[in-house]
């Protein structure tokens, strides 16, 4: 294991040297987030053009290998619980466990093995008596919650104090073959993603930055909050907008064409979407 002190912009994962659990300390979340990554061979059915995958490629998460896993998890979580890695690793002030996410090289619901490991998760957080505060959140794309196993996890999930954070950085059919390089109607983002709200509680999650020095033009914004409108109009109800720009660089080929954008921009929009009364938490 690196003695790297971890910060919020350190986001190796590698720093705890195992397959499939890393540490982030994660400026969203105040705290230190468990990650679990069950994309190892850097796969996933989408290609975001800001993606930080590096040698990111198309295809779906290998065989995991569950002993593994938890073992790694147990072992980790005693050890923030039990050990020095708070203390020795984590800067002040961030000394917590905020949750277990899945997330990592790839789409994490690709995996065959999705609903065991929810319920490893299970097993392991009742054998250290994690505290029910410690959350459980998915970070998905969304495309594979048309799966029966797939809603099954995330119902499970929910009772872990699970949160999805439901990828939707645009919402037309063009905008999403701009920015996540996939084909896909609107129609089934917003099936799977009534699914996913029935589930387990669902935040969006939307990458809002500048290509080739220009943000979003004014129909995107449109049709986000149209999509969004029409979602609650029919008694969808999402827990809010994550809405961030980008905090590390892209690994995809589209990085020199890609920027973040200011602050101001990004809380102008989320005032926008505040308008149908959800919560916004914007992320420069
Ligand atoms: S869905 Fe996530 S892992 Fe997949 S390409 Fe997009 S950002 Fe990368």
């Amino acid at each position: 294991m690196s003695d790297k002190p971890l910060s919020t912009i350190n986001h190796d994962r590698d720093s705890a040297a195992l397959r499939y659990v890393y540490p982030v300390v994660s400026r969203r979340s105040g705290g230190v987030s468990v990650g679990i990554n069950l994309n190892t061979n850097n796969a996933c059915n989408w290609r975001c053009i800001y993606c930080q995958v590096p040698d990111l490629k198309r295809g779906t998460a290998p065989t995991i290998d569950l002993a593994v896993l938890e073992i790694e998890l147990h072992g980790f979580l005693n050890e923030l619980l039990h050990g020095d890695f708070m203390r020795s690793r984590v800067p002040e002030g961030l000394q917590r466990i905020n949750d277990i996410a899945l997330s990592g090289n790839g789409e994490p619901t690709s995996a065959g093995e999705f609903v065991q490991v929810i319920a490893l998760i299970a097993r392991v957080r009742n054998e250290l008596a994690l505290p029910a505060a410690v959350k459980t959140v998915l970070i998905t794309n969304g495309s594979l919650l048309y799966r029966n196993s797939v809603q099954q996890g995330l119902r499970d999930m929910a009772k872990l104090n699970g949160e999805v954070w439901f990828k939707l950085d645009r919402a037309s059919e063009a905008g999403m073959q701009l920015v996540n390089d996939i084909h896909m109607s609107m129609g089934k983002v917003r099936d799977n993603l009534i699914a996913a709200i029935a589930c387990c509680p669902t935040w969006l999650q939307t990458c809002w930055f500048a290509l080739d020095g220009a943000p979003p033009s004014r129909q995107d914004e449109d049709d986000y909050l149209e999509f969004v409108g029409a979602l609650l109009r029919d008694g969808h109800q999402p827990q809010g907008v994550l809405l961030y720009s980008l905090a590390r660089p892209s690994m995809q080929a589209e990085a020199p064409r890609l920027s973040a954008l200011p602050t101001e921009h990004l809380q102008a929009f989320a005032d926008r979407i505040c308008k149908f009364g959800l919560a916004v938490k914007v992320t420069p």
